[in-house]
């Protein structure tokens, strides 16, 4: 197979039944502006840390949504919360503070 350099992403299926977005819902109450992202992915694409590592702001939170968040949420480890994020992002989201929040909710020691 030619290697192009990228690849699709795999299908996924979503139970809207049996979704647990809990852990997003309890974020929204702290960060109203959670619902703001529109996955644009600039946070991503000017993150420093996001060179060396797959910390990815915009995948956590899609993520969080889908209520799969799990397999990402030590990508926050790596997060230096140097605000670059906030910077770039369109929707004018604080996204170090989310990041502070998001780490707050899920326990995870910044
Ligand atoms: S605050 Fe964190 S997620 Fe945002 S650019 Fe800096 S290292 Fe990346
Ligand atoms: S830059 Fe803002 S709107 Fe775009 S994915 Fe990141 S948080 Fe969402």
């Amino acid at each position: 197979m030619i290697d192009f350099g990228y690849s699709l992403s795999k299908s996924r299926t979503l139970r809207i039944d049996n979704l647990d977005d809990s852990r997003f819902k309890a974020l929204h109450k702290l960060e109203p502006d959670a619902y703001k992202c529109i996955g644009c992915g600039s946070c991503t694409a000017s993150c420093s840390a996001g060179v060396f590592t797959e910390l990815s702001l915009r995948k956590i939170l899609l993520s969080m949504q889908r209520g799969d968040e799990k397999e990402y949420l030590n990508q926050l480890q790596s997060c230096m919360l140097c605000g670059k994020c906030m910077l770039v992002c369109p929707r004018g989201i604080n996204t170090r503070h989310l990041i502070l929040s998001i780490c707050k909710i899920c326990s995870i020691e910044k």
